[in-house]
């Protein structure tokens, strides 16, 4: 038998009713589909007001939907048994400071109903899980952002859940704590858990995800894989060389010039528009015979962050992604 998909959304429609008597209609989600298999990491991304927060409150039951359907774990929202397999890391989640990461988990344990012997066996386990076997006894106010970030993971993996919705997990964390939360979510999937993660972070996205989907005012405009939608439509193949500029110049003749950067100890970094291997080789074997030194030849990607401005460009109301809430 096919195990159902983590998570499962068909034709979501989300309406609110906002304004004098409710009588203004905001179209949130304007029915998005979509399907994230399990054992993924899946990160969902848009521009402010897209509908991004509005997509996780209704697969977490917070808020009802108006149309369509949406399933977590083969069983629809809202449903209990299903919603007892997801684990929840809030964002901007706050631990109260007078806790020790031991407190604090028996506190968060205890609120979702779990018995308190079964809070202390599980505690190493999870404090190991995600990096902070040692600090149980320690208080939370001496904890670094990054590890009350992981703290708050470990909190949310009290129960065991299959599921895990991460609300900005990395926001305001240096890099030293996001390589150490990158590192946690690798070791998560490898254990089998779907993560889906919505971040303003592309770089982060980018370095953790296996796909993404990009929401723009209600609707999916793109759903992938990360290196599918780096890709994007772009053939530039970069080079780095070595030589006078008009000897470069001459020798690429009339080559797409993307880009022309001028570098440290005479280099000129060319991006080209070259889109088969056999120009690449000719617009080599050109420079070459001008005695132009190449020193490094490679295809440029797109970032996420290029590939997700270039998506939401056409949508005047889009704004490029910003560390606000959301
Ligand atoms: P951000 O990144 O800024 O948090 P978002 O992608 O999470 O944005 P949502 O918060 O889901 O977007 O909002 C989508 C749209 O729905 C926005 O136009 C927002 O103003 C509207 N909206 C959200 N919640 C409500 C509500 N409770 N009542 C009325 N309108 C709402």
């Amino acid at each position: 038998m096919t195990q159902s998909p983590a998570i499962s959304v068909e034709s979501l429609q989300k309406t609110y009713r906002d304004g004098f008597f409710r009588g203004r209609r905001i179209e949130a989600l304007k029915g998005v589909s979509l399907q994230i298999e399990r054992g993924t990491i899946f990160g969902l991304l848009g521009p402010n007001g897209a509908g991004k927060t509005t997509l996780i409150k209704i697969l977490l039951g917070i808020v009802r939907k108006s149309g369509g359907s949406a399933s977590l774990l083969g069983r629809p929202v809202g449903d209990r048994i299903g919603r007892r397999s997801v684990g929840y890391l809030p964002e901007h989640h706050r631990i109260p400071r007078h806790h020790t990461a031991n407190t604090a988990l028996e506190y968060y344990g205890s609120l979702s109903g779990m018995p308190i012997r079964d809070i202390r066996r599980r505690t190493p386990e999870l404090l190991q899980n995600v990096g902070l076997t040692g600090w149980g006894k320690t208080p939370v106010k001496k904890f670094s952002k990054g590890m009350q970030q992981r703290l708050g993971l470990a909190q949310a993996l009290m129960h065991d859940p299959e599921l895990l919705m991460l609300d900005e997990p990395t926001d305001g964390v240096d890099p030293v704590g996001r390589a150490d939360m990158r590192a946690v979510l690798q070791g998560l999937k490898s254990e089998g858990k779907t993560i889906f993660i919505n971040s303003h972070l592309l770089q982060e996205i980018e370095l953790i995800c296996d796909r993404v989907a990009i929401l723009v005012q209600g609707e999916l405009r793109r759903e992938g894989l990360v290196k599918d939608l780096t890709q994007g439509g772009r053939s530039d193949v970069e080079v780095t060389l070595i030589g006078s500029e008009s000897i470069i110049r001459t020798a690429l003749g009339d080559r797409p010039i993307a880009q022309w950067t001028a570098m440290e100890a005479g280099q000129y970094r060319v991006a080209l528009g070259l889109d088969h291997q056999p120009q690449v080789d000719e617009c080599v074997d050109d420079l070459r015979q001008a005695g132009v030194s190449i020193v490094g030849l490679g295809r440029r990607r797109d970032t996420l962050e290029e590939a997700f401005l270039e998506i939401v460009a056409d949508d005047p109301a889009s704004a490029p992604p910003s560390s606000s809430s959301s």
